[in-house]
């Protein structure tokens, strides 16, 4: 599905109104609020990852938003995934999602996919986009997107959360990729999945608030603050941490020939 988009590349008066607390800023004028217009940005779960990043894209105008997710929403989902209400029980939570984007902001056009990304979707979902947002729940995907993402050269902002502490990186077609700094063997026979450990409400919202913050960065004005490197966020004494990752000489994906 799809909402009408602006013809013109240029901001409506409207669109301008809306986001004029951005265009205000010293650094982020019309012509990066422009940018985030003509972006195309692919979201992976609609998670208490997803929920948090693709609301806050939606709010700062970015102008085309893709939701992958297969899941329905839980009872046990309420608690961390902010776009979803006790009325939405059972219903997809990529369609929910998107829809409650399009209330928020009629001016961009959401589309989404009630799917799991596997490789027979995976080419189609990402070859176009101007930047993946990973927030899934599993390994298996994570590896899958990365490769996908190496292969058109789409860069990838990549956030996870469990318990009180949360991940974020970002990888592009120069730089070492995900599958070097989590290589596949040491997470072949993985018992623990995001999908079932604890995690505390707070801890995918501030992850997925610094990934939304990264992609508006990016997209409005080429910055690649986590370019190759690690941002870890420990929610017990809310220090953080950001380390410089290498390139793996033996990756399978970002090595291969
Ligand atoms: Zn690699």
């Amino acid at each position: 599905m799809s909402n009408h988009l602006e013809n013109e590349f240029e901001l409506s008066n409207d669109e301008m109104h809306l986001y004029s607390r951005q265009i205000l800023l010293d650094g982020w004028d019309i012509e990066a609020q422009e940018k985030l217009k003509l972006a195309n940005v692919l979201i992976i779960g609609a998670g208490g990852i997803g929920c948090t990043s693709a609301e806050l894209l939606a709010r700062a105008g970015v102008g085309k938003i893709t939701i992958v997710d297969a899941d329905t929403i839980e009872m046990s989902n309420l608690q961390r995934q902010i776009a979803f209400t006790l009325n939405d029980l059972g219903r997809y939570k990529a369609e929910i999602l998107a829809k409650h984007l399009q209330t928020i902001n009629p001016h961009i056009q959401v589309n989404y996919q009630n799917i799991r990304f596997d490789p027979t979707n995976a080419d189609d979902l990402v070859q176009h986009q101007d930047v993946v947002l990973d927030g899934c729940d599993n390994f298996s995907t994570r590896y899958l997107v990365n490769s996908i993402c190496r292969k058109y050269q789409i860069p990838l902002i990549s956030a996870s959360a469990i318990g009180f502490e949360g991940q974020l990186f970002m990888v592009d077609a120069e730089t070492a990729c995900y599958e070097c700094l989590f290589p596949k063997e040491n997470h072949a026979n993985e018992g623990l999945r995001c999908a079932e450990s604890g995690v505390l409400a707070t801890t995918p919202v501030i992850i997925a608030s610094l990934q939304a913050h990264h992609t508006l960065l990016f997209l409005g004005r080429g910055l690649t603050p986590l370019k190759q490197k690690l941002l870890l966020w420990n929610g017990l004494n809310l220090s953080q941490r950001i380390l410089q990752f290498e390139k793996d000489a033996n990756c399978p994906v970002c090595q291969a020939t």
